[in-house]
Order: structure tokens, then C-alpha cells, then sequence
């Protein structure tokens, strides 16, 4: 994208989690104590290659984490949020821009995450779309957030909101931040795209010449929206 991302038109903001607002993937890092990282690269394989679906590897590997939701939430303590992640939330609010998470991780786990390193006020700025969880002693059971072969489909919440303003005279634009494969049927409906440099969504977007910014922290992304026209 060469043009400038500013514009008078309102912004719309929809951002995935994992590895995006945080730079730690918080489910790999329960799933790899599980089967390991090299079990997990292999369940990734079968779903790209489309030997299974998405939402089918997300349930066996979570099925296979035998952890207490305690055990959990203190190994989640390594998660950081990116470093210019807040700075962006503040830019949201003072600009009116709401914010949705859509993420394929688990809703009780990302509001952990969230509220243990975000001040209220910055939290409650935010919208979660996720899938959500079951917990009992140490089995885990995932819970879809729809139908679809993703498990979560993120385009659609962006084509839902999209409805909402079809007839309205100000159409804001629509600014989709992500960085992997869950993140490709959002990023089609974007009007802005940042992806995360070096990551599996940046490529996907040069191997279909899908226009996109790149970005490494969230201070690109908002140099990029309060960029001069
Ligand atoms: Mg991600």
C-alpha cells in the first residue's frame, strides 16, 4: 500500500491476539507443553494443507493439554503485551475508533491476558470475538464461536459490522491487524491491512499480491493511520 492511511473518514478496528497485541502465542505456549512444538508444527501442516480442517486440529490440540486452569494461568505469566499496544488503545479513544479482538483462542484465557495488563480503562475500550472454553480438572473442551472450518471465522464480524453501516452516509473504513493463517479470511475484507512482518499472513499476502502494510510493533500501525495526507 503506497497511499497514505489517513483519512476524514471514520476508522473501524479489528485486531487478532496471539502474536499480534501480544508477542508471545499464548495457546502454543499450553499446547507445546502438551505435545511439544514439533507436534505442533505438524497439526499447523495438516490444516494449511488442508489434510484436515483448522477447527479440527484446534480441538485435538486442546484436547491433548493436561494442565489445571491454575497451571495455566501462571505459565501465561511470560506473555507480554506489544510495547506500543496501549499507546495505540489511547489512540483509538481519543479518536472514537472502536477496537474488536477477534482471535481463535480461548475467551477465558485472552480476558486473563487482557485485564492482568491493561488499566480498566483501556480494557473495557476493547470488544472480544473468541472461541470460548470448558475447563473441568485438567480436560480441556474447546468451544467454537461458529460453524465454520476455522472454528472462528473472522471475516465474519467485520461483514457484520460492514451491514450496519451499509446505508449510513459516512462509511468508516475498515483497518484489519493480524499475523497468521487464522487472520487471511479477515484480512480479505480489510480496507487497510497491517501484517506482521516475517510472519505466515505477510506472506500469504506478497504470494497473492494482496495489498498491506507491514509492521513490526503497534507504533507503525499508528504512524501509518496519523500519517499526513
Ligand atoms: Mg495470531
Amino acid at each position: 500500500m503506497e497511499q497514505s492511511a489517513k483519512s476524514s473518514r471514520p476508522l473501524v478496528v479489528f485486531s487478532d491476539l496471539d502474536g499480534t497485541i501480544t508477542v508471545q502465542d499464548s495457546g502454543c505456549i499450553l499446547i507445546d507443553a502438551a505435545i511439544g512444538e514439533a507436534r505442533r508444527r505438524e497439526f499447523d501442516h495438516l490444516a494449511l494443507s488442508g489434510q484436515i480442517q483448522f477447527r479440527d486440529s484446534l480441538r485435538m490440540m486442546w484436547e491433548a493439554v493436561d494442565l489445571t486452569w491454575a497451571q495455566a494461568v501462571a505459565m501465561l505469566d511470560v506473555v507480554q503485551l506489544d510495547p506500543h499496544f496501549v499507546d495505540f488503545v489511547q489512540f483509538c479513544i481519543t479518536r472514537s475508533v472502536p477496537v474488536t479482538v477477534l482471535s481463535s483462542g480461548l475467551e477465558p484465557m485472552i480476558e486473563h491476558i487482557l485485564s492482568e495488563r491493561l488499566e480498566p480503562e483501556y480494557r473495557k475500550h476493547l470488544t472480544i470475538i473468541s472461541n470460548g472454553v470448558e475447563v473441568l480438572d485438567r480436560k480441556w473442551t474447546i468451544h467454537f464461536h461458529d460453524d465454520s472450518p476455522f472454528g472462528h471465522d473472522k471475516s465474519l464480524a467485520i461483514r457484520s459490522v460492514k451491514r450496519q453501516y451499509s446505508s449510513s452516509s459516512e462509511v468508516p473504513i475498515f483497518v484489519f491487524i493480524g499475523d497468521g493463517v487464522s487472520d487471511i479470511s479477515a484480512a480479505r475484507e480489510a480496507d487497510i491491512l497491517f501484517a506482521k512482518k516475517g510472519k505466515d499472513l505477510e506472506k500469504w499476502c506478497q504470494t497473492n499480491e494482496v495489498p498491506h502494510y507491514t509492521f513490526e510493533t503497534f507504533a507503525d500501525v499508528i504512524s501509518k493511520l496519523n500519517a499526513p495526507v
